[in-house]
């Protein structure tokens, strides 16, 4: 048989090579609560961290984290110890975005990272507010080049900046604008509201009022909404593509799902949370949250909100689900590949993989 000239040889990019090989997109992760423990307390060893003092023995700070929350406010208290950890941004900050995104493309197998974060938290705490506001930038630029310091590890990576229900209008309308800052707009796909729920009824007003600043200036968005009784606030949701947890819909107040199935709003769901937080007793209370929400038409994606506190990966998250019933594998499927559709800046279709998993049983 004659050898075929190179030339006959069908060219190397005839075949388009998927991005990487992940699976699952990660759209609700918290910088404060993505690291794991013990690469924290590492890092506080070899920096002679003050806070050793409170806490001598590896032990003592996984205590912290693992005990059981009285309720959302004291389960946040972890983010604000962990913040304080990130500080500054440079270099601490860097290392531990440089150990996520390694984390994350090989253990959890992601193809897809959006991280989520409150700029103005791991700002320099003495200066004072505008000089504060101005060190926001480098933060999302320290981050930003921490992840694009791994090509080993070429997940699909950005930034999602927070608003905070606990900082005020100046500083979050900054955040908004800061997200739509043309120089940084390559690394943020989107702005969000977090913090304590017992803010939300007091300010709606002014946060639907940035909302609508962003939604002009072009930025997606999401919020922490209906993710505890006192997180309900219907004001904001015609100005959200998604909805970080929003598992009280369903629950609750369901009249609402066929409205946001109607705006395409995907709720972005993390079981773990909801049972550190006190919020469910178990994983299977959720059956009727994706039962309704299917029955609806109302997407969900898995995620893990603080997968580094928890200790629960995403991968993790489905599989404790599967395994109690509370979806089914053709579930699970399009929940992965809601993961896809519903990430504010992954371009590409949903992998193959995801199609086949989701098609009937
Ligand atoms: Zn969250």
């Amino acid at each position: 048989m004659p050898r075929r000239s190179p030339a006959a040889l069908p060219a190397k990019s005839a075949v388009p090579a998927p991005p990487n090989f992940g699976l699952y997109a990660e759209l609700h992760l918290h910088l404060g609560g993505a690291i794991l423990p013990n690469i924290l307390y590492a890092r506080m060893q070899a920096d002679r961290h003050p806070l050793l003092r409170r806490y001598c023995t590896y032990a003592a700070f996984e205590r912290f984290f693992t005990r059981k929350r009285h309720d959302l406010a004291d389960y946040l208290k972890m983010h604000k110890l962990v913040e304080s950890l990130q500080r500054p941004a440079d270099p601490h900050l860097f290392y531990y975005v440089t150990r996520l995104v390694r984390g994350a493309y090989l253990f959890d197998n992601l193809a897809y990272m959006e991280l989520r974060h409150t700029p103005y938290n791991r700002t320099d705490e003495a200066l004072p507010q505008a000089a504060r506001i101005d060190q926001m930038r480098s933060v999302i630029e320290i981050i930003a080049a921490a992840a694009a310091s791994q090509p080993r590890y070429p997940l699909i990576f950005s930034q999602i900046l927070c608003m905070h229900t606990a900082l005020p209008l100046e500083v979050n309308q900054a955040i908004v604008r800061l997200a739509a800052d043309r120089h940084l707009r390559k690394h943020v796909c989107a702005v969000d509201l977090a913090g304590p729920n017992e803010a939300y009824k007091a300010r709606a007003g002014e946060f639907v009022r940035l909302f609508r600043l962003a939604r002009s200036l072009g930025i997606r968005t999401t919020a922490h909404l209906y993710e505890t009784p006192a997180g309900c606030e219907p004001r904001l949701l015609p100005y959200l593509d998604r909805i970080g947890h929003g598992i009280q819909i369903p629950l609750r107040f369901p009249r609402l799902l066929p409205r946001l199935a109607k705006a395409g709003v995907c709720l972005e769901v993390c079981p773990t949370t909801y049972l550190r937080t006190g919020t469910l007793g178990d994983y299977t209370d959720l059956r009727e949250v994706f039962n309704r929400c299917r029955h609806a038409g109302v997407p969900i994606a898995i995620c893990t909100d603080n997968a580094g506190l928890h200790n629960v990966r995403l991968p993790g998250e489905y599989e404790n689900l599967l395994v109690r019933d509370v979806i089914g594998v053709e579930h699970l499927g399009h929940c992965l590949a809601n993961s896809f559709t519903h990430a504010f800046a992954w371009k590409g279709p949903v992998p193959e993989a995801l199609r086949r998993i989701s098609l009937p049983e």
